[in-house]
């Protein structure tokens, strides 16, 4: 492993345009589930009774007392780790321009990265289904649930649910990214989720190289990515960037 952390400080060295894709696995360090693998909440709960967009819109009380209330409490108090402390570094030293995120957790902008496409939208925001009025999450009233807008409609998070569309600008602004960089960061995504696991294929055939960071294999690890390094996000990016920074 050390030797793969060496050759990802020396490929990141040499790199101009970087670009991270990150998935719920760079927030597991900071104490918010991942969806799958292990102590995923797919364990606990069925994806389709609490994370698709007809079971909200059938009974949005529900959704929010199994998972949207948990979620809120757990993100309320949430910190970026070194993940996301080392990609917001790589920012910083004008080596990484984008971070395309399928997380909603809000913690890359917390770490300091400033141009963060949020794939599937964020939780730091709730919007009026009748209005569409945001509110910021941490401000929004959970002593009822489901959590009501002043003209009296339900709040849903600003964030995409299973069955729901991506948003376009989101899609178009990543795939752009994705063929612009010479170098992507795949960092704790199952590479499951489509079309978000589509970026590091457009990467890839826009002659990029790719580094997975994750702790187990995914279908990215033999066919896309250039290697692996198996690990806690965290972890192995404090190990590359303090590699990069002693150079
Ligand atoms: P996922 O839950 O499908 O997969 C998580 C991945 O992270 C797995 O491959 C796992 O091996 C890896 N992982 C676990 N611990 C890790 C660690 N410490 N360091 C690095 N990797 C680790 O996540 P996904 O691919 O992002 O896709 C699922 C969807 O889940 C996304 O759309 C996202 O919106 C949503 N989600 C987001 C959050 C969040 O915002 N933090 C949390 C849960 C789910
Ligand atoms: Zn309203």
């Amino acid at each position: 492993m050390d030797d793969l952390i060496k050759q990802a400080a020396d490929d990141l060295a040499a790199a101009r345009n970087v670009v991270a894709l990150t998935g719920a696995g760079i927030s597991v360090e900071s104490g918010i589930m991942p969806f799958r693998g292990k102590g995923g909440l797919w364990e606990k709960y069925d994806p389709m009774e609490v994370a698709h967009i007809d079971a909200f819109m059938r009974d949005p009380a529900r959704v929010w007392s199994l998972l949207v209330k948990d979620m809120k409490e757990t993100l309320d108090t949430a910190s970026p780790n070194d993940g996301h402390k080392g990609l917001a570094k790589l920012e910083a030293m004008e080596k990484l321009s984008t971070v395309i995120t399928q997380n909603i957790d809000g913690l890359h902008q917390a770490a300091g990265n400033t141009d963060v496409i949020e794939f599937h939208g964020s939780f730091a925001r709730q919007r009026c289904m009748d209005c569409n009025q945001i509110y910021d999450t941490r401000e929004v009233d959970i002593s009822e649930i489901p959590p009501r807008c002043s003209c009296g409609g339900i709040l849903r998070p600003d964030a995409v649910f299973f069955g729901e569309m991506i948003p376009q600008d989101a899609m178009w602004r990543s795939r752009q990214a994705a063929c612009d960089c010479d170098l992507m960061l795949v960092v704790g995504t199952s590479a499951v989720v489509q079309p978000a696991a589509l970026m590091p294929v457009y990467a890839k055939e826009s002659g990029a190289k790719i580094i997975e960071i994750n702790p187990e294999k995914t279908p990215l690890t033999h066919e896309i990515s250039d290697y692996l390094i198996m690990g806690q996000a965290g972890e192995i990016m404090n190990g590359i960037m303090s590699r990069l920074e002693s150079r």
